[in-house]
């Protein structure tokens, strides 16, 4: 398997200023799974899922090119689940509750078809566990991309630094790089967690695009593509996630051009996927739209006739 995926598989239930959806799918495995697979097929899930969670969404995982042999079904517990409420600008959340359930008993060992992935993406997830799955891929993947979120970093704040110093590209947004670093500049933040180890750092600004940082002192700006409409933005960093490995694990390499057009199908995927409640327009998205969208998006950010030395 050349691409391994882990995070939890879901049931959230979401509250926007627009509507309800309630036990939805989610989840952050989900999300990257459906979004890698636009790039790479079959996309490796290491993941548990309760008694509750649909076995038609299972089935339809796989129909999508995702592999579910990492996936234990605990058939005595209910699913991890999440339940958010959006603010009015749609870019702010509460956590109203989380509950672990299976996330409890997350398996200890990934199967021997995943051992030797060359890229993996460590999903949010209590970074104990982000560690173990690590340390069963021998030799160390090629690519380690690892997210995280304020959960994490207030509850397992010690393994979580073991794992930033290890991973090749971490992926956060701008309220955790704060949180994680204690100040408010997110340049300084990025130099305080390059330190750390990283090669790379991806800040998410939400609807204000993304930052990328490397070890060599570069920085990218990428705006997010301006959508008239989002209904959930539930599953957008675990998107942007997904496609950038997605994309990488295609190219069989890593570098600051690889990663910066990376970035742009991760930004195009995941302004995809806010436009509908939970990962339905994963389910669908096509090639077609992904490129035309990749497109436009280059037209709206390109300044005509503007130069660097001017
Ligand atoms: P995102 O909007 O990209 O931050 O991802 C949201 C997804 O992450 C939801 O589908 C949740 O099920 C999942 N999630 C929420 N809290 C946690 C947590 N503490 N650990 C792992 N996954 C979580």
């Amino acid at each position: 398997m050349k691409l391994v995926v882990a995070g939890t598989l879901a049931l959230d239930t979401v509250e926007t200023p627009f509507g309800r959806a309630e036990r939805i799918v989610g989840g952050a495995a989900t999300y990257i799974a459906l979004a890698a697979t636009q790039y790479v097929q079959p996309v490796g899930v290491v993941s548990i899922v309760g008694n509750d969670f649909p076995p038609t969404m299972l089935e339809s995982l796989e129909r999508r090119g995702v592999d579910l042999q990492g996936v234990v079904r605990h058939l005595g517990r209910p699913s991890f689940f999440w339940a958010g409420r959006y603010h009015a600008d749609m870019q702010g959340r509460d956590t109203i509750e989380t509950q672990l359930n299976v996330l409890e008993e997350f398996p200890d060992t990934i199967p021997p078809a995943y051992r030797q992935a060359e890229y993996l993406l460590l999903g949010n997830l209590d970074p104990v566990l982000q560690k173990r799955i690590y340390d069963q891929v021998v030799p160390r993947p090629r690519v380690v991309l690892m997210d995280t979120m304020n959960f994490w970093i207030e509850r397992s704040r010690e393994a979580l630094e073991e794992m930033i110093a290890v991973v090749d590209i971490l992926s956060i947004n701008d309220e955790e790089a704060r949180l994680l670093v204690g100040d408010y500049s997110l340049r300084r933040c990025a130099r305080a967690i390059l330190a750390k180890g990283p090669r790379y750092l991806l800040i998410k600004k939400g609807e204000n695009g993304a930052l990328l940082f490397s070890q060599e002192g570069e920085t990218f700006f990428f705006p997010a593509y301006p959508l008239e409409d989002v209904f959930d933005p539930t599953g957008a960093g675990d998107t942007f996630a997904g496609a950038i490995m997605g994309y990488i694990a295609a190219q069989g390499r890593l570098d600051i051009e690889v990663l910066k057009e990376a970035v742009v199908q991760g930004t195009v995927l995941a302004s995809l996927c806010v436009e509908q409640f939970g990962p339905d327009a994963l389910m669908s998205v096509g090639r077609e739209e992904v490129a035309e969208r990749r497109s436009q998006l280059l037209r709206m950010s390109h300044f005509m006739g503007l130069t660097v030395s001017q």
